[in-house]
């Protein structure tokens, strides 16, 4: 009987982690197999799907919007040889050799895996969080920022880096005023995206403001 595929590389995730893994490993003849994921973990393609403007990756010195970035960092995968499915990983099994790695459709052996899994939301677990969850709390400026509910009412960003800064900024498009709530007396967000959201008219910073609870006319991160 013929002994079953085993697969060099197998990459969990096709965020810019798990195709840079896969051109890597393409380019070395590794043949790799990256699962893009479905919807367990966020979209195929990661958070920069969810983005507007990238002005940070070197090569786009005007910028180049999310999506079209994953989009080219796929080209590239697929260019090297690497075979995509788009499902998601329901299971490894790492404790014997070759490994597995099974999604609904199929099962792998592997000598090999790279899990490129990314983050999730950094949900704050304050006590009408859950019951206002999408419906007026969101985790994605851009993703939600144009539903009706926020448009033209007061929003609140809580949040101190870049992403609480690049979201603070974009709802300005639809919010009649921003309000950022920053627990302490500065901000860890690039010296750049600070300046964005300090000159902004539409946007006024709280500091030392830590958040106890909301309710759901307000926006959060
Ligand atoms: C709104 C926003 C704006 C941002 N803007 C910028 C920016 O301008 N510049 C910048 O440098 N960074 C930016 N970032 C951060 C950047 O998006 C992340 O640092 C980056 O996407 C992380 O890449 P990653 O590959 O590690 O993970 P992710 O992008 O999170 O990708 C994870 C991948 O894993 C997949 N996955 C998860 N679970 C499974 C599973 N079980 N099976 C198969 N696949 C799975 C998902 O589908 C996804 O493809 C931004 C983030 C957000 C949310």
């Amino acid at each position: 009987m013929a002994s079953p595929t085993v697969e060099n590389l197998v990459i969990i995730g096709s965020g810019p982690a798990g195709y840079t893994a896969a051109i890597y490993a393409g380019r070395a003849n590794l043949k790799p197999i990256v699962f893009e994921g479905y919807q367990m973990g966020g979209l195929p393609g990661g958070q920069l799907m969810t983005t507007t403007e990238v002005e940070n990756f070197p090569g786009f010195p005007d910028g180049i919007t999310g999506p079209q970035l994953m989009d080219r960092m796929k080209a590239q995968a697929v260019r090297w040889g690497a075979e995509l499915y788009t499902e998601d990983v329901v299971s490894v099994d790492l404790s014997q050799r070759p490994f597995t790695a099974r999604s609904r459709e199929r099962a792998l052996l592997t000598h090999s895996i790279v899990i490129a899994t990314g983050a999730t939301a950094k949900r704050l677990e304050l006590p009408s969080e859950e019951k206002f969850w999408n419906q007026g709390i969101s985790a994605c400026a851009i993703c939600d920022g144009a539903s009706p509910i926020f448009k033209g009412v007061e929003l609140v960003v809580i949040g101190a880096g870049d992403t609480a800064a690049e979201e603070v900024v974009y709802l300005t498009k639809y919010g009649s005023h921003v309000h950022l709530l920053v627990r302490r007396d500065q901000m860890r967000a690039s010296k750049a995206m600070q300046d964005r959201v300090l000159h902004n008219p539409k946007i006024t910073v709280h500091w030392h403001t830590e958040s106890v609870d909301g309710n759901c006319s307000r926006y959060w991160w």
